[in-house]
Parts: C-alpha cells; structure tokens; sequence
C-alpha cells in the first residue's frame, strides 16, 4: 500500500488509560513557529490496523483513503520539530483506534500548517485569563502555560478542569507542579464521581463561577473588562457556561467578526 504521504514518526507513546494517550511526534521537516493554542491535522490512511480494544467503526474508511482529523497541540509555541497531542479514543471513530495502535517508529501524516484562533495571542498582556476545560480540552492550556507562564507575571492565570475522577485529569502532576512553582498560576480540579480519598472540589463549573470560588482561591473577577475566559472541551460544558459567562457575567464570546472576552473551542 501506498503511505507517500506520510511525513512525521511516532517518538513517544504514553498510554495513560486504554483510551487516553500522550502522543509525541516528529516531523520530517520543520513546521512555521505557531501560537500556543492552535491546532494542526493528524492523519492515517484506511488501510492501517485498528487498536485491539477499539469497536467495529460506525462509517467504514477506504483503505486508500488518507483520514485527517483536527488536534491541538500541547507543545510550547517555539517547538517547530516536534509537537505533543493528547489524544482520547472513540472506539468507533475512523482515526484515533489507528493512531492508538500506533508504536514509536511508525510512521504518519503531521499537517503542514498550525491554524486555530483559540490563542493566548488575542487577550492582552496584563489582562487575568481563566482557562476552564474538559477532557482532552486541556491541551491548548498546557501549550498556553509552557509558552506563557513566566512571561506574564502580571497576569494571573488559573486553570478550572472538571471530569468525573482523578484518573481523568489529564496533565494533573505538570499542573500541580505550575501551580506550586509560580505564584500567578492557580490550579482548581473539580470532580463529580471523586472517591473518599479526593479533597479537592466536587462541584459543577457553572457553581464554582456561581459561589465565587474564582474570587476565593484566586483574587479573580468575573468581569469582561478585567478577565479573559477560554472554554475548551465537551460542546455541553461549553454551552452551559457560556450561558452562564453570558447572562451572568457581561461577556460576550470573541469570534472572528467580532470582539469579546469569552473565547471559545468545542472538540
Ligand atoms: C479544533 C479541534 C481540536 C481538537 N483537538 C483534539 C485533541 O486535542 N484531542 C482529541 O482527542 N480530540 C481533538 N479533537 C477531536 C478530533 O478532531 C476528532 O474529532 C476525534 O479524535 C474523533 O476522531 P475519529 O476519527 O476517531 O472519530 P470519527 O470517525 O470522526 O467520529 C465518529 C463519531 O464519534 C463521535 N465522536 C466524535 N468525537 C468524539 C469524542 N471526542 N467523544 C465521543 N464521541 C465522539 C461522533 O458522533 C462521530 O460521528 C479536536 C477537534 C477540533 C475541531
């Protein structure tokens, strides 16, 4: 079969549960410096083995077909070789049970161009930036933090990552370490289905918004003119709280017409 399209190699895996890896690749050529937050395209051709614990796929792929999804890239803004994905899999999507049956060595489409508008880029300086996420909606935060942290003591950042246990929070040791290494960063897990053992939040995030824990655990405002929020993630979560961010809070969501405080990016 014909893989000429394939231009990057697998030099990391990192399977963190069945269906949640850390994927690091390698490009063959370098890519154009990008802003943290952007995104670029994976891909596999039909023909490639699907992962053993991956299900019948609903639509079924042309085996010489080149199947490309969108991913972020968790990597820092200056990495032009090689980029980091956190990637979760649907059992029955066409690409991601062929990317989880991947080994370091094999090889993959990377695409050539990093676009998105989700940036850190876009809210200014001194400004204070919640990032609140879901799942693999944790990404585009994690290239903000490695690219950012330091240069905006300014500002204060705080990331709110929800999921239902501690298993799921993804990136949780980098974020715990971030929080403990710059006092500017402040790092606030909520579960919903924690055991006994977890003494963190159980809260929903449109209540941690609502009791102004933000406030509480961070000095930080829900006001349009002094905070920049980031929803990335799950498209119920961000529906919620952007009803919330909106009718509650003043916000409105920043789009490529127009200006805004909320920004927004649904996986
Ligand atoms: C800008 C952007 C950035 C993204 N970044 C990431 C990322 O960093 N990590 C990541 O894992 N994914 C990310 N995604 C999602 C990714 O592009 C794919 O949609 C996802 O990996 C599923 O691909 P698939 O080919 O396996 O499934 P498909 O064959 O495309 O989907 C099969 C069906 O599964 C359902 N489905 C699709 N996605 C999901 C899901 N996430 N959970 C449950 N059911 C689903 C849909 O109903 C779909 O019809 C991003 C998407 C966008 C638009």
């Amino acid at each position: 079969m014909d893989a000429s399209k394939y231009n990057a190699t697998v030099v990391q895996k990192i399977l963190i549960r069945p269906n949640l890896m850390i994927l690091r690749v390698a490009t063959d050529d370098p890519r154009e410096k990008f802003s943290s937050g952007q995104y670029t395209t994976l891909g596999l051709y039909g023909f490639e083995p699907r992962s053993e614990n991956s299900e019948p796929e609903t639509i079924l792929s042309q085996p010489d077909k080149l199947i490309q999804r969108a991913y972020s890239i968790a990597s820092a803004r200056h990495e032009t070789h090689q980029f980091e994905f956190y990637i979760s899999q649907v059992k029955t999507g066409q690409l991601t049970p062929r990317l989880f049956h991947l080994e370091v060595g094999d090889r993959l489409f990377v695409g050539r161009r990093i676009v998105g508008v989700f940036k850190l880029s876009e809210a200014p300086k001194d400004a204070d930036i919640v990032m609140i996420a879901t799942g693999t909606g944790i990404t585009p935060y994690i290239s903000f933090l490695r690219s950012h942290v330091m240069e905006r003591p300014q500002s204060k950042m705080v990331v709110i990552q929800a999921a239902a246990r501690q298993g799921d929070l993804g990136y949780f040791s980098e974020l715990t370490f971030l929080e403990n290494a710059f006092p500017n960063f402040y790092y606030l897990p909520t579960l919903t289905e924690a055991d006994s053992t977890w003494t963190g939040y159980r809260m929903w995030i449109e209540d941690i918004l609502e009791e102004g824990v933000l406030h509480k655990e961070a000095g930080v405002a829900c006001d349009p003119e002094k905070t920049h929020f980031y929803l990335c993630g799950n498209p119920k979560m961000i529906e919620n709280v952007s009803t919330w961010l909106v009718s509650k809070g003043g916000y409105r969501k920043k789009s490529r017409r127009s200006e805004g405080t909320l920004f927004v990016e649904e996986f």
